[in-house]
């Protein structure tokens, strides 16, 4: 990608209405636009970081056999009259109407939209297990948005539904989703810890929340220093740091965290409020057993952020970085060679963005920092006589000197 052709648009000045560095960093380096109060628009820098997780996500959901659909985001009242929610769910929920005068809501959430799909589609327990998902926009009227993307009103997220004839059909699909998170976390290069959670507006039994660790966190996590241990402390509140686990081994650390993931068994709940049922083995009609799983995709990104930055800005981990190398040039001179190092690196399919724009090159550098480009070559006269140019990671302090033909080996 040529800079000049590419909108990047970045700002020294730290936006006084963002509290947290992820927020600050995300509309610094130009990644989002705030539209109203939790709306935002990705720039098509942010959208490129989004669209990588996404990515992973959908990847590791297929591997795991769930089926991508999409549902509309606009959903019926009746649904959710079924469901119990429509009183029960509170201005979080964003109702309108429609010119008919008939109800219907944004969703936050597609419990109900998919029990009913699969009321409508699902009949006999040999069409079971099964396991949906989307990736799609949802609405929420939080009392308090903030955060920018971290707790907005509109937001991106993965939720998938599986059905089942008894539960430990269930059981084994939840085991699969909970490795399959195991596998986008690690992937995303977070680090993170699943906690058994506390189950919420959603409903159902077991549930674990998966927390990206970091100081700006909104829960509060204890969690074993020596084994797998793991709990969200609003199911504890006496939890101390420094506590023999629970479990017998190790001690309890407290550490801060920001939930990107949350899966639950949900169990008969939705399918009996919304006589979702289905033939046993014995021709009986019985409710299907469900699990639902969401993942903050939209979030993510500002979590990656909050875990890993420095004074100059985001540093990626290697699967979210919208670039893999920036070529900066040190004055027009070596514009040629720069071109052709370019050409090169587009044809063995690297990522690559040359800065061919007319700044400065304090600038472009301050740029390639702050949007957190994991990899940079300075291409300068003096250097290239001796056909080498100036190589240097986001993390390293200071650059080396490499061979011109040696970039590739350099990656
Ligand atoms: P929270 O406790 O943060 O409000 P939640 O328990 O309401 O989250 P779920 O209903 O489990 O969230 O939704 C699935 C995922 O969607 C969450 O794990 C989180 O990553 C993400 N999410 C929820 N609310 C928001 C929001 N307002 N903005 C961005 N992402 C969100
Ligand atoms: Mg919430």
């Amino acid at each position: 990608m040529l800079a000049s052709k590419y909108f990047l648009s970045t700002s020294k000045e730290v936006p006084s209405d963002a509290e947290i560095i992820s927020h600050q960093l995300m509309l610094r380096a130009g990644l989002i636009r705030k539209l109203a109060s939790g709306l935002y628009t990705w720039m098509p820098l942010g959208l490129k970081i989004l669209s990588k997780v996404e990515n992973i996500i959908r990847e590791e959901m297929n591997k795991a056999g769930a089926l991508e659909l999409l549902m509309p985001a606009i959903q019926p009242s009746e649904l959710w009259i079924e469901s119990k929610r429509w009183q029960k769910y509170g201005p979080e929920l964003l109702r309108i109407k429609d010119r008919h005068e008939r109800d219907f809501c944004f969703g936050p959430t597609h419990e109900e939209v998919i029990t009913d799909i699969a009321r409508k589609e699902l009949q006999s327990y040999k069409q079971l297990p099964v396991c949906f998902y989307q990736i799609q926009t949802k609405f929420r009227d939080e009392i308090r948005p903030r955060f920018g993307v971290m707790r907005a009103r509109e937001f991106l997220m993965k939720d998938a539904y599986s059905f089942h004839l008894n539960k430990s059909s269930l059981e084994e699909t939840y085991n699969i989703m909970f490795n399959a998170y195991q596998n986008i976390f690690k992937r995303l290069g977070l680090d993170f810890r699943a906690v058994k959670a506390d189950t919420g507006n959603i409903g159902g039994s077991a549930s674990h929340e998966f927390q990206v660790i970091a100081q700006s966190g909104e829960d509060i996590l204890a969690f074993s220093d020596e084994s797998d241990f793991a709990i969200n402390i609003e199911l504890n509140h006496d939890l101390k740091d420094g506590d023999p686990s629970p479990d017998g081994k190790g001690k309890l650390k407290l550490a801060r965290g920001i939930e990107v993931g949350h899966i639950f068994q949900l169990g008969d709940l939705y399918s009996q409020a919304l006589k979702a049922e289905i033939t046993d083995e014995t021709g009986k009609k019985i409710p299907m057993q469900m699990g639902c799983y969401g993942i903050g995709v939209s979030r993510i990104v500002a979590a990656a952020i909050e875990q890993c930055n420095d004074e100059k800005g985001i540093i990626w981990p290697k699967a979210m970085a919208p670039f893999e190398l920036v070529i900066i040039p040190v004055n027009d001179t070596v514009k040629e060679t720069c071109e052709k190092i370019y050409q090169d690196l587009i044809k063995q399919n690297i990522d690559v963005l040359y800065d061919d724009r007319d700044s400065r090159l304090g600038a472009k550098l301050a740029d390639c920092e702050l949007i957190g480009i994991p990899k940079r070559i300075v291409v300068g006269d003096r250097n290239l006589k001796n056909n080498q140019v100036e190589f240097q990671g986001r993390m390293d302090k200071e650059a080396k000197l490499i061979g011109i033909n040696d970039i590739l080996g350099a990656l």
